[in-house]
């Protein structure tokens, strides 16, 4: 069975990687953590773009394994906000920041404005010892409500409204939110070129 790597320190988002894997039919291909990734340095992720940070991240960690890696950056963009937090989301209230300061904090900029479209986005890359093999972009569309509401997910989920749902992704179980997620969707075209390429 092809062994893709993932280079990622948080749960949530490894959980919905294999979630997704599965939903999506690509049973065949199995996503590993990266071993030790805790004991390797990080890289300093100062890109402008979401792209740039996931080449980066995918590049240095690929050196760590034998198998194909990838890494991913994600992030919300508010349109009335020009964009923010964008590649700043984890760390928008501080470099220490929780989600829930993270929220707070987006709470009271959106405030007064009406335009709360806002979308997620994730750029995955893939890399192999130190050699970049593609990247692929996720993105999906919602708005930014006043509070936050429901248990599921991680960061902005409990304040992105998903219309098609009708509830926040917050309120959604992570196999719900994974058939139409940014996350979902990128990771639907890495497996893609991965099954193609073998
Ligand atoms: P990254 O780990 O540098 O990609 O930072 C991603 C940050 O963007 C997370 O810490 C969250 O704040 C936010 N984010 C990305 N994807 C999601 C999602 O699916 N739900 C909620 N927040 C997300």
């Amino acid at each position: 069975m092809p062994i893709v790597r993932c280079a990622t320190s948080n749960p949530g988002k490894l959980r919905e990687f294999r979630i997704a894997a599965g939903h999506l039919g690509f049973r065949e291909i199995e996503i590993l953590p990266l071993d030790d990734l805790k004991s390797i340095a990080p890289p300093a992720e100062e890109g402008d773009t979401f792209e740039e940070n996931a080449i980066e991240k995918a590049l240095y960690y690929s050196v760590f394994c034998e198998d194909p890696l990838f890494a991913d950056d994600s992030g919300l963009e508010v349109d009335a906000l020009g964009g923010e937090p964008g590649v700043y989301s984890a760390r928008y209230a501080g470099p220490s920041a929780t989600d829930r300061d993270n929220n707070r904090l987006l709470l009271e900029k959106v405030r007064d404005k009406t335009d709360r479209t806002a979308r997620f986005v994730c750029v995955i890359a893939l890399a192999q010892r130190g050699k970049l093999l593609g990247t692929f972009r996720g993105a999906v569309e919602g708005r930014i409500i006043d509070e936050e509401r429901g248990p599921y997910g991680f960061g902005y989920d409990p304040m992105f409204y998903y219309e098609p749902f009708g509830c926040t992704f917050g309120e959604a179980a992570a196999d719900r939110k994974m058939t139409v997620s940014h996350r979902g969707a990128a990771l639907s075209a890495m497996l893609k070129s991965i099954a193609g390429a073998a």
